[in-house]
């Protein structure tokens, strides 16, 4: 696999080398380029000090000096710059309080979480891979350096992490890996709510939102959704529909809407907001909840009703969690969208229909047609063709004797 790194970054990291110090694009820009995706950010890893790496660009920015990290403005370019360090003091589970810088290159790949993020590369020496980076993307599969149990200890939210690179990358959790994720679940509890709500985010709106089921398997549903004991079938649907307005709001809609039979809107609320949900996100999937009460009983009046209260969004997401459920297949429908659902509930004569009969004539046909299309919203049995025949010439031989047509 051939990597080339944009020039600007390959500029910083000769600005670095020339300084006299060691310099590698490491972490997650490694591993995308390897498998061939254009990386999100671009960081690199160093031997010198935050304040040597200050000293030798014009534009920087003190992101996280306590961790070593410093970010460079190169030329419009940004890049975490972070001095090569060992992690100490993982205090209750978290991510370190404090951290010690080495001269090893090594050290500092072996505190990254898995081996496909613990690989470092230079244009000129190629890819540093001590721990088999490189062959378990081949695998594609999440390793943890070294001693899985150990590494989680160290720091919990990991065990997250590795499900959120498996929904990102396609890939499985390795055994030992994914063992000790089921061991020590319930560390989970020490990390912030915020940080869990980061890497829900990216699992939901990652190519394989059906990994959210790992959260199920390895028990860290526990901490994060209590009161929801398993994987409700709907999500798991949800996460495999193709329907094309698929994300965090349709997603989390249908996992409330499988795992509670009612106040599903209030139970939602309180689980968001634990997870610190923004108020947007929230109100959209109490919308969705909403929208599937109406949409329970599926005519084109409660789609009306729906998408007026609602919003057609919300409504149409609701539409396809129902679906998915197999409460509309009963009707014959299946809502891939509403317009479609529109269309299938179009009225079976037209005015030319009308005419031929000899019913009604200029406005008046309209006006027949539009009472018609009441008719069928509220009854869509009515709508067969000699049913409707039959309402017309009523409605218009008692509309025309008292002049209302
Ligand atoms: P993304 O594409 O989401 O940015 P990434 O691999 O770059 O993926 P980051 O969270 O940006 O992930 O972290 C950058 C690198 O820092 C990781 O690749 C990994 O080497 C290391 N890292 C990040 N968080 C941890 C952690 N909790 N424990 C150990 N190493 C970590
Ligand atoms: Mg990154």
């Amino acid at each position: 696999m051939q990597i080339i790194l944009p020039e600007k970054i390959r500029s910083i990291i000769s600005v670095l080398n020339h300084g006299g110090y060691s310099a590698h694009a490491v972490g997650g820009c490694v591993r995308d380029m390897l498998m061939g995706n254009q990386p999100q950010d671009w960081d690199i890893t160093t031997s010198a000090r935050p304040e040597q790496v200050k000293r030798l660009f014009k534009i920087t920015f003190d992101t996280g000096l306590k961790h070593g990290t410093v970010t460079v403005n190169f030329a419009g370019q940004l890049c975490e710059i972070t001095t090569w360090r060992t992690d100490l003091c993982y205090s209750n589970h978290r991510h370190p309080e404090q951290v010690r810088f080495t001269d090893s290159l090594e050290a500092d790949l072996a505190r990254r979480d898995f081996t496909i993020n613990a690989m470092a590369f230079h244009p000129d020496e190629g890819i540093t891979d001590p721990f088999g980076g490189m062959e378990d993307i081949g695998k594609k599969r999440i390793r943890s350096v070294g001693d899985p149990a150990g590494r989680f200890n160290e720091d919990a939210l990991r065990m997250l992490r590795a499900i959120r690179f498996s929904a990102q990358l396609g890939f499985d959790i390795e055994e030992p890996t994914y063992d000790a994720i089921k061991d020590l679940h319930g560390d989970i509890a020490y990390i912030s709510f915020e940080r869990i709500r980061t890497e829900l985010d990216k699992i939901l709106s990652s190519v394989h939102p059906e990994k959210l089921a790992l959260i199920w398997d390895t028990r860290l549903s526990d901490h994060i959704f209590p009161g929801i004991p398993a994987f409700p079938e709907s999500c798991v649907k949800a996460c495999h529909s193709p329907y094309t307005g698929k994300g965090q709001v349709f997603i989390l809609s249908s996992l409330f809407f499988g795992a509670f039979n009612k106040d599903r809107d209030k139970h939602a609320e309180t689980l968001l907001r634990r997870l610190k949900y923004d108020n947007r996100t929230i109100s959209g999937v109490k919308k969705v909840l909403w929208a599937a009460e109406t949409l329970k009983t599926p005519s084109l009046r409660n789609i009306r009703l729906a998408s007026h209260l609602y919003g057609a969004i919300a409504s149409e997401m609701a539409a396809n969690i129902l679906a998915l459920g197999g409460s509309w297949h009963n009707k014959g429908i299946f809502a891939t969208n509403l317009s479609q659902i529109a269309e299938q509930q179009r009225l079976l004569i037209s005015g030319a229909d009308l005419i031929g009969r000899g019913i009604g004539e200029g406005r008046e046909i309209g006006a027949i047609l539009s009472l018609l299309h009441l008719c069928i919203h509220e009854k869509p049995q009515l709508n067969d063709p000699e049913i409707l025949l039959m309402l017309s010439e009523e409605l218009h031989g008692k509309l025309h004797r008292h002049n209302l047509l």
